[in-house]
């Protein structure tokens, strides 16, 4: 952790240098001087092909390089083109099981942007924002740059199943402190366990919040669906969706859907916030104060990949182009899962419950000293609090067969 010499720290602490970043530095490094065949960097958190370079689907590149110069130079509105706002709806909420509710689209900056936006709209300067223990750790930079901080739950209780439990006593206890609670669930998919909460868990989670909160206590669900695509069948990802039709008025469901993923436009910058609002007048306000937000911080957001997910909506043969070959490496994807699961079950190397994404964890103790003895095998992995980060969206399916022995091996020693 560096002192400042002359910045303001303003409660955050800031290292010298990003983690993953640094990691993969290091893996780039050894990938020079040793060759790429020498090295299995697992620390990407993008889709890269069984040759290590990055996926973009080219039928999403075709439409934007026919985009005409003012479909990508001309300042977009605040909360976004009007034929993006509407667009995004369906590719967030799907056509299937869209929910009956007031929703609001608001472009951000990735989903990056709407996680931003959400807190600093829904929660108070000094609250606590709930996630589960496993989390993507920006969600902490994000609070703290805005005067807030992180506070989890235990993800899974001690049968490996979703902690309904855990989650209702940590909302009970955060909301005995503060008058507005924002939580955010990375599901389906999610980052960096690849789990998915079923149904079945998100009834628990609704329930659990419909006893919890009251006109005095408010609760924003921030759903953080930035691998959605890539976790099974389109639709049926979504089918937890009609779930917020029964909430009241004092719980606020947010989607935040992001461009990077799903149409392998990371660069570009682009994604929603969503609001599912039980009324009108939340809806309203909702769009009033995050485009308020959005001018404050980054003002309007990128053009272009607007306007490329408003001209694949507009025609249904382009999204299918889109849409089928964005299934082609989501089955390329699944079967890695697949292969690096059947082989940690083989080498008797327990993991965190997976259902499909980008990322597997391996639960265990000093991370940082494991980590480190597989580098010196070329095993490029990230470290976090409760174990090992698997990116088995950056490594081939071969690659993921072979993982799980060697990391037993480096846990073993
Ligand atoms: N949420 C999670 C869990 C992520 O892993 C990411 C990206 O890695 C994002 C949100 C947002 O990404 P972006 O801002 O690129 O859309």
């Amino acid at each position: 952790m560096g002192d400042l010499i002359f910045a303001q720290s303003n409660g955050r602490k800031i290292p010298l240098e990003d983690k993953i970043f640094g990691i993969s530095n290091k893996a780039k490094k050894m990938i020079a001087e040793r060759g790429k065949d020498a090295v299995v960097n697992a620390t990407i958190g993008a889709l890269l092909d069984d040759n290590g370079n990055l996926i973009v689907l080219s039928s999403v590149v075709d439409v934007l390089k026919n985009l005409s110069p003012t479909e990508f130079a001309e300042y977009a509105p605040i909360g976004g083109i009007p034929e993006f706002r509407s667009a995004i709806l369906e590719a967030a909420l799907g056509k299937k099981y869209a929910p009956k509710c007031f929703a609001e689209a608001v472009a951000t900056p990735g989903g990056t942007g709407s996680i931003r936006n959400t807190i600093s709209n829904y929660s108070a300067v000094g609250d606590k924002v709930l996630t589960s223990d496993w989390y993507w750790a920006p969600y902490g930079t994000i609070a703290s740059e805005i005067g807030r901080s992180i506070d989890t739950f235990s993800l899974f209780d001690e049968k490996g199943a979703f902690n309904a439990v855990g989650f209702e006593e940590k909302v009970k206890e955060l909301l005995a402190a503060q008058n507005q609670l924002v939580i955010i669930l990375n599901t389906p998919a999610h980052n960096p366990t690849g789990y998915a909460l079923t149904n079945a868990d998100w009834e628990s989670v609704l329930s659990a919040l419909c006893r919890q909160a009251s006109t005095e206590k408010k609760v924003t669900i921030l759903v953080d669906v930035a691998y959605i695509d890539f976790a099974g069948d389109e639709e049926e990802c979504r089918s937890f969706l009609p779930l917020f039709e029964k909430l009241p008025e004092n719980i606020l469901p947010v989607v935040a859907y992001s461009l990077s993923k799903t149409f392998t436009l990371y660069g570009m910058r682009c994604g929603a916030m969503i609001c599912l609002a039980k009324t009108k007048e939340i809806a309203e306000e909702f769009k009033r104060v995050c485009e308020y937000s959005s001018r404050g911080s980054w003002s309007n957001c990128c053009r272009a990949p607007q306007s490329v997910l408003a001209k694949i909506h507009a025609d249904e043969r382009l999204l299918a182009k889109v849409d089928s070959e964005r299934e082609q490496y989501r089955n390329m994807l699944l079967a890695r899962g697949h292969a690096f699961e059947q082989a940690a079950a083989e080498a008797g190397l327990k993991t965190v419950p997976f259902d499909a994404g980008f990322f597997a964890s391996i639960p265990c103790d000093n991370p940082d000293a494991i980590a480190e003895r597989l580098q010196e095998e070329g095993i490029f992995l990230i470290p976090l609090a409760k174990g090992l980060r698997v990116s088995i969206a950056s490594v081939s399916e071969e690659k993921c067969r072979m993982l799980p022995k060697k990391i037993r091996a480096a846990m073993d020693k």
